[in-house]
């Protein structure tokens, strides 16, 4: 069975233990891999060489950091077809979703900071009457932790790696333990495109072993980190007292306000997808969905026509929309809410069952899920499913509608549907969320600072927000006479 195995300092190695864990094709419910169980001496070990890159790789050019950056991104746009392969595979997602989307946004994480990193000016300040002359340099940490989750799983990965190396740090990452794949295949591409050894580790492994040694890691300057949003806490409480710099990206339970003034048919698709793309595992999905009551009988109906014709199956099918859930643990969690959404008085206006794909019956799908629920305040309003489950409910006024959105204690993304300007102005500014999206969604410009509010997390990633994360910035006073 092919093993997932440790890169380190540009070579592929086994894990200290010789420990190995089992990978899952969720599309089977099979066994077809085993990953390395690493644990602190594997990290140290990651550290060492990550450490001994830095000196060179902080002082290699913009220019040239930029051109093997631009060679890795070329690299996997080669390998599109494998690399979605492997990602559909690994994760349960649907083929044609890690063609279109997973593998090109990795190639474009590349691309995009080997382009930013040559515009990252600083800031340069005359003190006049004072004769003096400030100027900041923003200068690499040195060896950065990256963490990621399985529901994007290159995409995120290389979201965190990008920026981190465009700034001259060396990086010790561990992808998650569900999803190894994609960032063990991403080893050979970046030797191949000539990244110096150590600039990039990747420890696979679990959160409380390999995970928790880079966090605790008393030189590793800073955790990038995506996640759940218990996970962010406790890296929050280990990483704090030893003054690591943190981005924590973390969970969401994301508004999706409709207003009976939009535009209806584009809202329709657009909801459709918002909700159940890749099973709902995307941190954006709009799982709470208010409807203005003028038109929320018709809403429901023509939404629970559109989800009905949606086709859950074989991840390799062309026709498949919704693939398997990731694990079987993650199904069993997301089946669980929707009981508690029945013992709380919710209608499931369609799905909540497993389906059976031929060929597939241990895999773990379940069908796209809509429960209309009576109360803003009710468990599966207010807690991360993470799946293809959604909730609907009327709304009467903006003001409620504002007022049940932002009553949660997430704050990650949120869309807006309206052409009523005023509306849309009012209610960007008022809406507690990281992002907002008007008549639109998952619309991204790499360039636009990304995050969320409240317990989705604190810091900003993209643009010019990730490379500031990413560097020191060290004013410099010089007096002249
Ligand atoms: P998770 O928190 O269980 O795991 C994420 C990563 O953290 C994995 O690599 C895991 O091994 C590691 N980890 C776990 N315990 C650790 C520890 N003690 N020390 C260090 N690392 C540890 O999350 P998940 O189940 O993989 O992903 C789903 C969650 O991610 C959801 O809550 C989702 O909303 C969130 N998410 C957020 C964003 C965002 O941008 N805000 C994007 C995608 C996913």
């Amino acid at each position: 069975m092919q093993k997932i195995l440790n890169y380190i300092n540009g070579t592929y190695c086994d894990p200290h233990s010789d420990e190995w864990l089992d990978n899952y094709d969720p599309s089977k419910g099979e066994v077809y891999s085993r990953i390395a169980n690493s644990n602190s001496e594997d990290v140290e070990k990651a550290y060492e060489a990550a450490k001994a890159a830095f000196p060179s790789w902080s002082n290699t050019t913009i220019e040239e950091r930029s051109r093997i950056m631009l060679r890795i991104a070329s690299l996997i746009e080669d390998n599109l077809d494998g690399l979605a392969e492997a990602e559909a595979k690994d994760n349960g997602k649907p083929l044609s979703l890690a063609k279109a989307m997973d593998i090109p946004r990795a190639s474009s994480n590349f691309r995009f900071f080997a382009h930013a990193i040559t515009q990252f000016n600083s800031e340069a300040y005359e003190s006049v009457g004072l004769n003096s002359m400030n100027y900041t340099l923003r200068q690499p940490l040195g060896v950065v932790g990256c963490i990621s989750p399985w529901n994007l799983p290159l995409y995120l990965l290389s979201w965190k790696i990008a920026p981190a190396i465009a700034a001259g740090n060396t990086v010790v990452a561990k992808p998650s333990e569900v999803t190894p794949m994609t960032a063990f295949l991403l080893g050979e591409i970046c030797s191949e495109a000539g990244l110096p050894k150590g600039v990039l580790n990747i420890v696979h492994g679990t959160g409380p072993s390999a995970g928790q040694a880079i966090i605790a890691h008393p030189h590793i300057k800073a955790i990038s980190f995506t996640g759940g949003t218990k996970t962010g806490e406790h890296i929050a409480r280990t990483a704090a007292p030893m003054f690591k710099k943190l981005s924590l990206e973390l969970g969401g339970k994301n508004p999706n306000l409709i207003f009976a003034d939009c535009d209806y048919d584009k809202m329709l698709e657009v909801t459709v997808r918002s909700s159940f793309a890749n099973q709902g595992q995307i941190c954006l999905c709009g799982s709470r969905i208010f409807v203005e009551r003028s038109i929320y009988e018709q809403f429901k109906t023509d939404f629970v026509a559109k989800v009905s014709a949606l086709k859950v199956g074989d991840p390799f099918d062309e026709e498949t929309n919704l693939g398997a859930l990731v694990s079987k643990a993650h199904l069993e969690k997301v089946e669980s809410y929707i009981k508690i959404a029945e013992d709380e008085g919710g209608k499931i206006l369609f799905g909540g069952n497993r389906v059976k794909v031929d060929g597939h019956e241990n895999g773990y799908y379940l069908q796209p899920t809509v429960i209309e629920v009576f109360d803003d305040q009710c468990r599966v309003n207010q807690e991360e499913i993470f799946g293809p489950v959604v909730t609907v409910m009327p709304f009467e006024t903006e003001e409620q509608a504002l007022q049940m959105a932002n009553n949660v204690k997430y704050g990650l993304s949120s869309t807006l549907w309206t052409n009523d300007l005023n509306r849309t102005m009012r209610l960007s500014k008022e809406l507690e969320a990281g992002i907002v999206w008007v008549n639109t969604w998952l619309n991204r410009d790499l360039r636009t600072p990304f995050g969320g509010m409240k317990d989705s997390g604190v810091g900003r990633e993209g643009g010019f927000e990730a490379l500031r994360f990413f560097t020191e910035a060290k004013n410099v006073c010089i007096e002249y006479e």
